[in-house]
This record gives C-alpha cells, structure tokens and sequence, in this order.
C-alpha cells in the first residue's frame, strides 16, 4: 500500500452533513455547499449551444459540474450514449473492448481471493453486483468465469434480453435489494455520473461482504491528461460527468465510510490510450469535440465511413504518442483513469499486493 494512502486510511474526516443538492444546480453535489472556487468553463460534448463551469467546492474539495440539473441530465442520456442495438462500436472495436473486460474479471477475482482471510472455505460462487452496469458486458465475463452476477441500471438499456445476466432497473437503495450482500461491488465509470454521490457512498458497506473486495474506478481529474487538455480532455465529458473526481478524495471519502482503501492503480489501457489521442483531436484539430468517437460509435446504418476513415488517418499517427503517454503517466501515477481498491476496515484478512496494471 501507498504510504499517503496509507495515512488517507488512518483519518477520520467527517461525513457531508447536508446532501440536499440534488435538485439544486448552484451548490455541490456532495455536501450541498455553495461556496467555491471556479477552476474553468467547459462545453457541452454533444452541441456547441451550452457551457458549464468546473467548480471546486471549498467544504468538501470535490470538484463538480455547476449549473446542470437532475432534469437535463435525464433528457441528455441518449440512446446513442449506450448504443442503441447490440453493439455500441465497430464490431473489431467490440471484440476489443469484450477482451479488455475479460481481463478485467479475471484480475478483479484473483484480487479477490487473494485478499481472503479464510481462502476456498465456502465453497459458493462469488457473488458480483455491478452498480451501473451498462449493457453488462463485465458481468457476462465474471458469469463466464463462475460469478453470481446482478446488475443495477438507472433505465431499461437497449440488448437487455441478449445475455442472461439479472439486472435490477432503479437504485441500490430500492427495497428489494436492502438485505443482500456481495462479494464483489463494481462502481465500472459510474461515480462521475452520479448526482447523490455521497448517498451511494454510503451504502456500499452495508452491501459488502466482510472480506468482500470494492472496485471503483473513474476518470483521474488530477492526471496529467486533464491538466494538459482542460476543456478538451475526452473524460470530462460534459455534461454527462457531474462529478471529477482524484484519489485523495476518493479515498478520504471512502475512509470516512468505512473503507481502507487497498491499492489502486492508474492505467486502464484502452481509456488511456484512446483518450489522448481523442483529446489531441479536440484541442488542435477539430471546435467540435469527440467527433471520431461519435462516428465510432453510430449506429452502422448511419455510419458516415468516408469521415471515419478521414478521422482515423489523423487519429493513428497520434497511436505512438498515447501509448508513452500511457505507460509513463501510469508509472508516474498520473494516468487518465483512476481504479481503486477497497475493503472494510475491520477486515483481519492479507493486504493484496500491487495491482498496477490493467
Ligand atoms: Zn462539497
């Protein structure tokens, strides 16, 4: 373990008293505070018509988006986001991102039983809940390796009947959900979504497992990919992240929960990568943000293939440079995403090794 995260852990920093700001727009979304410093102004990825301000909030330091409310955000997820029929990506892109995922599984369940303090005692599957799960391409990996999968999702997502994965649309919260418990809970690029940041925050314990492993990961605000690229970077992704997010919060925040964070990592290669190139577009090439990545992700009806290729030609020679990027920001921990780690407080199991790398 990190020594700074290591004395993270140790403090007991004071929960938000106030987590009323879901419906106000001004204040922060975590404690409800409405004092703050202004970092920057940023546009809206989809259209050129809004801009939002980058805000620090001077109670809690999260650092959030001003001036978007619960009702925009509802009608700004659409379709397109998710994909709207099986696949979101081109069908080469997909099998990549389905490898990734595989992978992922399989490093997040040795984590796991590595960390256990009784090791192939129960003799169970692992139960695995994925909060956000999208079209839960991670939990058919783990169902595919064993796990007892469900997934919790805001709405009814497109390709929902494709696999046979149970997932529960509304919150973690709802009753029927109440008494369960998992040995594995996944926050998969969700937390930057969510509005009532510190409310999910705090139910996590009570849905973990003693030795139960907690996977969170998000984009790294503080990495040298957002602090370069600012308004451009692609992982800001306004107005949709309403939260930007780095580990000295994260952890803090999970600390005051109940979590010690064990380890975390900054390297998640595919996001790293393609994030770099795809910011580099925005900040020299194109005012309009994310254009590869929206042709990328069109429905294959709509594909405009003459763009794409023109897209892609100014993309690859940028490949080189995402790649250094990648590997020495990580090894700096300072990469563009940010995973991290965690388990109660009061586990007596072995601290898990290093987990760097995706
Ligand atoms: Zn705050």
């Amino acid at each position: 373990m990190n020594s700074d995260i290591e004395a993270i852990n140790s403090a007991q920093p004071q929960p938000a008293d106030n987590r009323t700001a879901e419906c106000d727009p001004c204040v922060c979304w975590n404690c409800g505070c409405a004092e703050f410093e202004q970092l920057f102004q940023a546009g809206d990825f989809d259209s050129a018509l809004n801009s939002y301000p980058i805000r620090r909030c001077r109670q809690c330091d999260l650092c959030y988006t001003g001036e978007v409310t619960d009702d925009e955000l509802a009608a700004i997820y659409s379709r397109s986001y998710y994909g709207s029929e099986k696949a979101k990506f081109l069908s080469v892109i997909e099998t990549l991102v389905k490898i990734g995922h595989h992978r992922q599984a399989k490093k997040i369940l040795k984590l796991y039983h590595r960390q256990q303090s009784k090791p192939g005692t129960s003799g169970q599957a692992i139960s695995v809940l994925d909060i956000g799960c999208g079209r839960a391409l991670l939990l058919q990996e783990f169902d595919k390796l064993g796990a007892d999968c469900l997934g919790i999702e805001r709405s009814e997502f497109p390709g929902t009947g494709l696999h046979k994965i149970d997932i529960h649309v509304g919150a973690l919260h709802d009753s029927e959900l109440s008494d369960e418990r998992f040995d594995i809970i996944i926050l998969w690029h969700v937390l930057e979504h969510i509005t009532g940041l510190g409310t999910l925050l705090e139910e996590l314990p009570r849905h973990l497992n003693p030795d139960g492993l907690l996977v969170i990961s998000v984009p790294n605000f503080l990495s040298w990919q957002s602090r370069f690229f600012r308004q451009h970077w692609f992982h800001l992704d306004l107005p949709r992240h309403v939260t930007h997010l780095d580990k000295n919060w994260l952890v803090k925040a999970l600390a005051s929960m109940g979590l010690e964070t064990i380890s975390h990592t900054t390297f998640t290669a595919s996001q790293n990568i393609y994030g770099f190139m795809q910011s580099s577009l925005n900040k020299f090439i194109s005012r309009k943000p994310n254009r590869l990545y929206k042709l990328l992700t069109q429905s294959q009806g709509q594909r405009d293939w003459t763009a794409l290729a023109a897209w892609a030609m100014l993309a690859i020679p940028l490949m080189p440079f995402a790649v250094l990027e990648a590997l020495i920001s990580a090894i700096s921990h300072q990469g563009a995403t940010l995973t991290i780690y965690a388990r109660k407080r009061d586990h007596d199991g072995q601290v898990a090794a290093d987990t760097r790398g995706e």
